[in-house]
């Protein structure tokens, strides 16, 4: 487990600045959401927590360490994207097993997080079948478990439910928040469905524009909005 320390972090594309000075502290084990409208940054900061682009100015801690120009695989993180890229001609378990086989994970190994992952996530009768057999909501829980493998500390989220229909959106969150309990490891959970943000959440992180507008649980970000966006953005009473 571990938790993620950020500093004044900056992220610029060209001369457009969509991280501004950003200061978070991530608990350990917590699951955090980053909840904001299209555009925020929310991408922008997984992304650089995962190292997959480089910062413009500040500092990015993961369980401790310094990780701000690591490379991604140095990180300890597990990450799960929104549209979930299955490799079409490999099996469940294929698929699971991709990122340990490259890194040359000794085979036992492979096969016990394998199946530890996919009886957590209900896939041990599927883990023979090729993604066109499977559902919707079958396929993401495939690509949580290509996350889970990993047993990493720290697991990153990009809008994981949003190309699922709102009856399996509300049974993956409940087994979201059972995965959670489950590992203890620390989620940073990035969302635009405040639906998902109030159920999900330990502490929810409000942003717009590059910037943190609140820090709080559902109910204090709900209940006492620390401006007018936030109050609008979670259509509670301003
Ligand atoms: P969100 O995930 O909250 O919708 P993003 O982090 O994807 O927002 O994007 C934030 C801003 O950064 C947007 O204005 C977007 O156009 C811009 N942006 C994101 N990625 C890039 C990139 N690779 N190059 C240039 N601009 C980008
Ligand atoms: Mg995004």
């Amino acid at each position: 487990m571990s938790g993620v320390n950020i500093q004044g972090l900056s992220i610029k594309f060209g001369a457009n600045e969509v991280i501004k000075g950003l200061d978070l502290q991530v608990r350990e084990g917590e699951f955090l959401v980053l909840l904001g409208p299209s555009g925020c940054g929310k991408s922008t900061l997984l992304h650089s927590i995962a190292g997959l682009i480089d910062v413009s100015g500040g500092s990015i801690h993961i369980g401790g360490q310094d990780m701000t120009d690591a490379e991604p695989s140095e990180r300890g993180i597990g990450m799960v994207f929104q549209s979930y890229a299955l490799y079409p001609t490999m099996t469940v378990e294929k698929n699971m097993s991709f990122g340990l086989r490259v890194a040359g994970t000794p085979k036992a190994e492979i096969e016990r997080r394998v199946n530890k992952a996919a009886q957590m996530l209900q896939l041990t009768p599927l883990l023979g079948r090729k993604p066109a057999q499977l559902s919707g909501g079958q396929r993401q829980r495939v690509a949580i478990g290509r996350a889970l493998v990993r047993e990493a500390g720290v697991f990153l989220f990009d809008e994981p439910l949003s190309n699922l229909d709102a009856k399996l959106r509300a049974e993956l969150r409940r087994e979201l928040k059972l995965l959670h309990q489950t590992l203890g490891s620390t989620m940073i959970y990035v969302t635009h469905d405040q639906v998902e943000a109030m159920t999900l959440a330990s502490r929810i992180v409000v942003m717009k524009g590059g910037v943190i507008q609140q820090i709080g649980t559902p109910a204090e970000v709900y209940e006492t909005p620390a401006n007018l966006f936030v109050a609008g953005f979670l259509g509670a009473p301003a």
